[in-house]
Parts: structure tokens; C-alpha cells; sequence
């Protein structure tokens, strides 16, 4: 595959409700959409990082201009027999994860299509019965997050993830877990909030009955995360710090950890995907998929990724319906009973809804 053209596309999507995570609230997505074209065929990729480096580094803003000036000029008019000899391409750019990760999700659709193949069974996926979580941002008050949690119940997720931080903890996750049946998974997510100086808060947190607590600690840390793990008994689920299968196993031998939430985007894409996704099989640590509010396309993404061996737990693949009143995909990512399946049709499996796409373009450019 001759790479003979790349589009960049900057889209601004609201979503339907605005989402509160311990560093802040987000109303208007801004994702970056990576075109690769070869001898009339073209992949589709999204760059996921978030507007402000509150996540981690990256922003849209950093992604178009690494995109421009440093990845299309090494990967435009090269031949690649398969994506994964983008790797020596790419690697030696240092982090910039998601940024890669777009361009890389592109050329994997771009071959699935080539090869005559849906992306998922191209990727080597086996699960077709993918449960699906919902992550809840934070709420007013304990009362009215207890409300939502039952709604959401009601519709079927399979686990339910509450956004938590300093103030809005205990109290919110006791209530919820109160107003859910004693069966449905319940869990948090303090995106980095605390320190082992809040042992007091986590050691409450930890008597609730959770399936997991995801990264109480901060962002790039394995170190605490293991001192905590030897003082409660809730497993801890690692996110921001997991940037390789290299991470993966250090947290393994560190004991920070015994969950990992794998963003497509943070650890550069499907490539490594694939590699954590064997060594959680092979470890015995549980697995599933993250989110990052993405538009229809990295969803599609992620439910391809999510379909492989290695996935144990319910991931953040939330239809369509639960952000965008309109996705930019068709068939929009739908569940049934708290299920998704993978989709069918060739590559990626999606048509674009072009004139959408068009409307929520803020800015584009094309290198031949
Ligand atoms: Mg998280």
C-alpha cells in the first residue's frame, strides 16, 4: 500500500450532555480525523486526546501541528506492507500517542479494506458478544447521581463507572451504590485526584463494594498505586500511566494494579493494543476498553479492538446515542441489553455521513 494522500479534518462536535470529570467539564468535542488514501482505497482514523492537556499531554491543537509537521512529511509517498511497518516510522517519535494513534487507525482500516476484511477479524478479534459500561460524569449531588445510575441500570450497561474527586467521593458512590441492584457492577474513577495522603478517603471508598477503582493516584505513578494496593482489597484499574505493553508489565511486577483500561489512542493504537491485550491473557489481568468521548469513528475503532481474546470486563463503548444526537457514522454503534456486537461490513465497517462531517468541520487539509 502506496500512501498517496492524507487528509486532516478537524471536527467540533457538541455533545448532547456536558461530562464532569475531576479536571473539568467538557461541552464541544474537537477531534482530528486522519484520511490515508492508496490505489482507491481510503482508512479513517481519530485523534481522541482532549482540547486542554488535562488528560495527558496532548491536545487538538499539539495533534495537527505533530500531524503536519513531523508525521505526514514520514509517512506520505511510503509503501507499507502492513501496519505494523509503521512502527519503525512512528517510534521514533517520542509520545504523542493519540496524535499517532489516528494516523495508525487509518492505515489499519485503510489494509482490513485491502485484504477484504472487517477490521475486527482482521485485528484477530474472536468476541462478538462485547459487553458494553457506561462511564457517568460527575453530578450535583449524591440524590441525583442515585437517580441517573438507576436510569442507566434500567437500559441494560453492564457496569456502571462513576466519575469521582476530592468532596464529591464517598458519599456520591455510597448512594449509587445503594440505589443499584447488588448485582450490577459498580465502579470509580478519580482520574488522578488523590494521594496516598487521602488513605483515610480511599480506604472508605474501598468498604463500598466496588468492581474496581480506577486511577486514584496520579497520572504517571505505579509506584503508589502499589503501596495502596497492599492496603485495600478493591482491585485497582490503571489508566493514564499505561502507555505500552511495557507499562502493562511493570505494573504487573510493581503490584500497582491487577485491571487495565487500554485506550486505543494513549498507547498509539492497534499494534500495541494487540501486544497488551495478549499479555493481560496471558497474566491473568483483566482487560477492557476506555473511552475518550469519541465521535463514531474511534468508537468503531475501539469495538473492533475490544473484540479481541484478552477483554474480559465491560468497556466504555457507549452507543452513539449516549453523546451525539446525531453521529457522524452509519450504522451508528448501538447495544441491546447492554451488548454491542462487532461491525460487519469491510475495514472499519462504517459508511461517513459526509455532509455532517462537512457541517462540523472547522479546518482541513490535504497533503498529495
Ligand atoms: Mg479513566
Amino acid at each position: 500500500m502506496k500512501i498517496d494522500r492524507i487528509e486532516l479534518r478537524e471536527i467540533r462536535m457538541e455533545l448532547k450532555n456536558s461530562f464532569e470529570t475531576s479536571f473539568g467539564v467538557t461541552t464541544e468535542r474537537r477531534m482530528v480525523l486522519v484520511s490515508v488514501y492508496s490505489e482507491g482505497l481510503f482508512g479513517i482514523g481519530e485523534v481522541a486526546c482532549g482540547e486542554t492537556p488535562g488528560y495527558n499531554h496532548e491536545t487538538t491543537d499539539t495533534a495537527w501541528s505533530i500531524l503536519e509537521d513531523v508525521i505526514v512529511p514520514r509517512v506520505l509517498g511510503k509503501s507499507f506492507e502492513h501496519p505494523s511497518d509503521l512502527e519503525p516510522v512512528l517510534h521514533p517519535i517520542r509520545g504523542n500517542h493519540f496524535t499517532k494513534a489516528g494516523l495508525e487507525m487509518a492505515v489499519w482500516d485503510l489494509a482490513a479494506k485491502a485484504a477484504n476484511m472487517p477490521l475486527w477479524k482482521y485485528l484477530g478479534g474472536v468476541q462478538t458478544e462485547l459487553p458494553v459500561g457506561i462511564s457517568v460524569g460527575i453530578k450535583k449531588s449524591p440524590e441525583a447521581l442515585a437517580e441517573f445510575v438507576i436510569e442507566q441500570e434500567a437500559l441494560g450497561y453492564k457496569r456502571i463507572k462513576l466519575k469521582i474527586g476530592p468532596g464529591r467521593d464517598v458519599a456520591f458512590v455510597t448512594a449509587a451504590r445503594a440505589a443499584l441492584k447488588p448485582t450490577t457492577k459498580l465502579t470509580s474513577d478519580a482520574n488522578s485526584a488523590y494521594t496516598l495522603a487521602d488513605l483515610e478517603v480511599l480506604k472508605a471508598l474501598d468498604g463500598i463494594g466496588m468492581q474496581y477503582m480506577e486511577q486514584p493516584l496520579e497520572y504517571d505513578d505505579l509506584v503508589d498505586h502499589a503501596t495502596l494496593q497492599k492496603q485495600i482489597k478493591t482491585p485497582i484499574c490503571l489508566d493514564e500511566p499505561i502507555h505500552s505493553v511495557g507499562d502493562v508489565r511493570k505494573a504487573k511486577e510493581l503490584g500497582s494494579g491487577s485491571v487495565i483500561n487500554l485506550k486505543l489512542g494513549r498507547v498509539g493504537g492497534h499494534l500495541e493494543s494487540q501486544r497488551i491485550a495478549k499479555y493481560c491473557l496471558e497474566n491473568g489481568i483483566d482487560l477492557w476498553a476506555g473511552g475518550m468521548l469519541e465521535s463514531g469513528v474511534g468508537r468503531a475503532h475501539n469495538v473492533a479492538m475490544q473484540t479481541q481474546a484478552g477483554f474480559t470486563l465491560a468497556s466504555d463503548t457507549a452507543p452513539s446515542s449516549r453523546y451525539w444526537s446525531e453521529d457522524i457514522i452509519e450504522p451508528e454503534i448501538v447495544m441491546v441489553n447492554g451488548i454491542t456486537h462487532p461491525l460487519e461490513g469491510i475495514g472499519l465497517g462504517v459508511n461517513l455521513k459526509n455532509d455532517l462531517i462537512h457541517t462540523f468541520t472547522a479546518r482541513v487539509a490535504t497533503f498529495k
